[in-house]
């Protein structure tokens, strides 16, 4: 049985009706770019979570850098970030010109630890990118706490948790401003690039919608110096469908993740720790092996395919190696030598996830 790690024609297919007449409407409307369907798509997106304003990117990695941007964070300015997350994040704060601070995770949660993030604050740091992880939330209550006490505001990175809560409230309405990323992976993913912004704060709002194309205040007039990051009518009509549905989807991805659980417990592999009042929406499933290749290869050998979120840390990838300052990163680096994903989408079968634990609990060194 073939059980991919993600699969997204699947997302298609399972709304293709839907979908198809969502694109042929778009593609007969003579508009292709900011146009009604992103109008739709910005307000319907505000109103899930619950923010006043939402603005429409091209990628995940353009809401980060355009976030920094509408904070007037720049070249000299320290923004403070872990290296246990995409490159995306990485390069978001240095296509700004500021300067990536990188700390360690918390145990267990995989996620920025606030204790180091209060120890490397100084007086040039100019925000936090705190990063929810795997589909689960950052510690809120030291994020609210660190704002409070030092008004640096921090970035929620939502990418991974769209329609994740904490405390009953929605990830992306806590932050000063929130960056999606709808890659075609993620929870709610477009069949291209595509990102979001959203904020309570409606000048911010306004702002990032004159970055995000040229610093137009009108066609033609700039009143700053912005960038074309703009979405397509395309990418924001399959958006729609696809929030139409989200909720569901989410819950499957959770059926899931109890299904292996329960199916893999027992076994010398751990899992990441749930926090406390929040709900996790499971973009990805992770464990945590002794003897992570020998697991992988044995599950490619079964044609389960897997990954790894992430097999390097930025620290240490070639291009930022030796060059990033970073607090003591023991516990990232020792991480990445053992995380593995298993296959999570909402629409693997039962008997799919069956055979992925079955296969796992056949694993010699397991046995
Ligand atoms: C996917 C992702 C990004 C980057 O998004 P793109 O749309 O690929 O630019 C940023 N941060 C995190 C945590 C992500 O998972």
């Amino acid at each position: 049985m073939h059980v991919p790690l993600a699969s997204p024609v699947d997302s298609y297919l399972a709304h293709k009706e839907e979908i198809d007449v969502a694109v042929m409407e778009t593609l007969g409307c003579g508009d292709y770019i900011l146009g009604r369907q992103v109008d739709h798509l910005e307000s319907e997106f505000a109103a899930y979570l619950g923010v006043r304003s939402a603005v429409s990117v091209s990628s995940g990695t353009d809401a980060l850098a355009l976030s920094l941007r509408a904070l007037n964070v720049g070249p000299g300015d320290e923004v403070i970030t872990v290296s246990h997350t995409a490159v995306a994040v990485v390069s978001a704060i240095e296509q700004v010109g500021a300067i990536p601070i990188l700390v360690d995770i918390e145990r267990g949660f995989y996620t920025i630890d606030f204790r180091k993030v209060f120890e490397v604050t100084t007086a040039n740091t100019a925000a936090v990118i705190a990063v929810h992880l795997y589909g689960q939330s950052v510690d809120m209550e030291s994020a609210k706490r660190y704002q409070k006490e030092t008004e640096i505001p921090v970035i929620e990175d939502c990418s991974q948790a769209h329609g994740a809560s904490w405390m009953g409230q929605k990830l992306g309405t806590f932050g000063v401003l929130s960056a999606f990323s709808c890659y075609p992976t993620k929870n709610l993913g477009a069949f291209g690039d595509a990102g979001l912004i959203t904020t309570q704060d409606q000048s911010l709002g306004e702002r990032l919608r004159r970055l995000r194309q040229y610093g137009w205040i009108e066609k033609q007039r700039s009143l700053e110096p912005g960038v074309n990051s703009r979405m397509d009518e395309l990418q924001a009509a399959v958006l729609r469908v696809q929030l139409r549905t989200l909720d569901r989807r989410n819950s499957r991805r959770q059926e899931i993740a109890a299904r292996y659980l329960s199916g893999l417990s027992g076994l010398p592999l751990t899992f990441q720790t749930i926090r406390p009042r929040s709900e996790h929406v499971y973009h990805l499933f992770v464990c945590e092996c002794a003897v992570r290749d020998e697991l992988r290869n044995f599950l490619s050998q079964n044609d389960v395919q897997t990954g790894i979120h992430y097999p390097l840390p930025i620290h240490q990838q070639p291009a930022y190696q030796g060059r990033l300052r970073t607090s003591s990163l023991s516990y990232t680096e020792g991480v990445a030598k053992r995380v593995l994903s298993l296959p999570m989408f909402p629409e693997i079968t039962d008997s799919q996830i069956d055979y992925v634990v079955d296969t796992i609990r056949r694993f010699p060194a397991f046995n």
